[in-house]
């Protein structure tokens, strides 16, 4: 209420006041895919479609995101990721990014840089992000980056946006996808990272591709797979910092390794909130199944977080007899990617063990000494011991 005696005072009962009333946030943060469509296109892409009409007009209008984006705040989120495609390439970036920041969202953009103005950046050194900008890179040289990216012209344009972004002292950081292309220059690439002032510490990779997530194109699942570098390629590339590496996947295989039965979403999915470009919320980044997603345009975030997302975790069990035979006994879940979003990907179903991610972990843990050559990870019984002992 406001002083009657003071027209610059407003005396407001605190024990009302929404900043002090006890709310138990349910939402960490949000992800919000912008558009599926994208600038480049990318050999080893699990998502991008081309820029045309029919995936634009399916996206959410402003009035839905903005609603999506106060309710998410409203639920306790600190930050909310625009990403894509390319996020940059939805029409009203701008207000969707000044609407989240004076909602008081920390906004991570994901981008590959390529639609930096000297105004977007301009905007961004004035309004900041409040966290460093992830910018991917898909190679050093005009033709590494384009023999991914398939768009001539990219990489000079990649380049000027992250010199947009170095002039106007916008904090970002690198990482970069590891390619045919562009396999030779691991090194130059993180001698360039450490260049850049807001990096602490060396680029990430991304290298074990997934399918495409809609499963919306053989020839591209073809493509994808033929770029897969090999379990032992991966594995040589996880040891490059060695002594960090190994204590890090140590500790994790204390805590978090071990034989999960039948529960299929053992993850971390369904705990915060991923929208996809057309509304429908999926319980990670990468589960598109028709019957795990809610759709938002119909119903709330809190319902699909408090409801919807903790009967999936709790009733979505395997009833694949290879899964249950394996992945369900298996030791190394965790440590594997294997999960339901990556068997859909593959394979239509749930509960299929995918091989190529089951022929990573098997290397990753011969690396680590928790199998020796030949072991399959599904029959070792000593486990617990295994691991107590790297
Ligand atoms: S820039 Fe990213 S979203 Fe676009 S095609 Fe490449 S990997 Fe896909
Ligand atoms: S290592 Fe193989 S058996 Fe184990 S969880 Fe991964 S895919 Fe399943």
């Amino acid at each position: 209420m406001r002083d009657a005696d003071s027209p610059y005072v407003a005396k407001v009962n605190v024990a009302r006041h929404r900043v002090f009333q006890k709310r138990t946030p349910v939402l960490g943060s949000l992800d919000l895919e912008l558009t599926e469509r994208c600038n480049n296109n990318c050999i080893h892409c699990f998502i991008n479609l081309l820029e045309d009409d029919a995936a634009r007009q399916r996206e959410l209008v402003t009035t839905d995101t903005q609603r999506i984006l106060e309710e998410a705040a409203a639920l306790g989120a600190l930050t909310v990721r625009f990403t894509g495609g390319e996020p940059l390439l939805r029409e009203n970036f701008i207000e969707l990014y000044l609407f989240a920041r004076r909602l008081g969202l920390k906004v991570l953009l994901f981008t590959n840089a390529r639609l930096i103005t000297p105004e977007l950046a301009d905007l961004f050194a004035r309004i900041p992000p409040l966290e460093k900008i992830e910018v991917t890179v898909y190679g050093m040289k005009p033709q590494s980056y384009e023999a991914v990216s398939r768009v001539p012209g990219s990489y000079e344009e990649f380049r000027r946006g992250v010199g947009l972004l170095l002039e106007r002292k916008i904090p970002f950081v690198v990482k970069g996808a590891l390619l045919p292309p562009n396999s030779e220059e691991i090194d130059s690439f993180e001698i360039w990272a450490a260049t850049l002032p807001a990096m602490e510490s060396p680029p990430a990779f991304s290298m074990f591709f997934d399918l495409r997530g809609r499963r919306d194109s053989a020839s591209k699942n073809r493509l994808i797979e033929s770029v897969r570098m090999t379990p032992d390629e991966g594995v040589a590339i996880l040891r490059r910092h060695g002594h960090s590496y190994l204590k890090e996947t140590r500790e994790f295989c204390r805590k978090f390794t071990g034989p999960p039965g039948d529960q299929l979403f053992f993850c971390g999915a369904g705990h915060n909130a991923c929208v996809d470009a057309y509304g429908m919320l999926q319980p990670c980044l990468l589960m598109r199944h028709p019957d795990m997603v809610y759709d938002l345009t119909r119903g709330s975030l809190k319902i699909a977080l408090t409801s919807f997302f903790p009967r999936l975790r709790e009733e979505v069990r395997a009833t694949n007899s290879d899964y249950l035979a394996r992945c369900a006994l298996c030791f190394l879940a965790g440590l594997c990617e294997q999960c339901p979003a990556k068997s859909w990907a593959e394979h239509g179903t749930l509960d299929t063990p995918v091989e190529y991610l089951c022929r990573v972990a098997h290397a990753q843990a011969r690396d680590l000494g928790l199998l020796r050559e030949g072991e399959l990870s599904w029959e070792i019984t000593d486990w617990k011991e295994r691991i107590k002992q790297i």
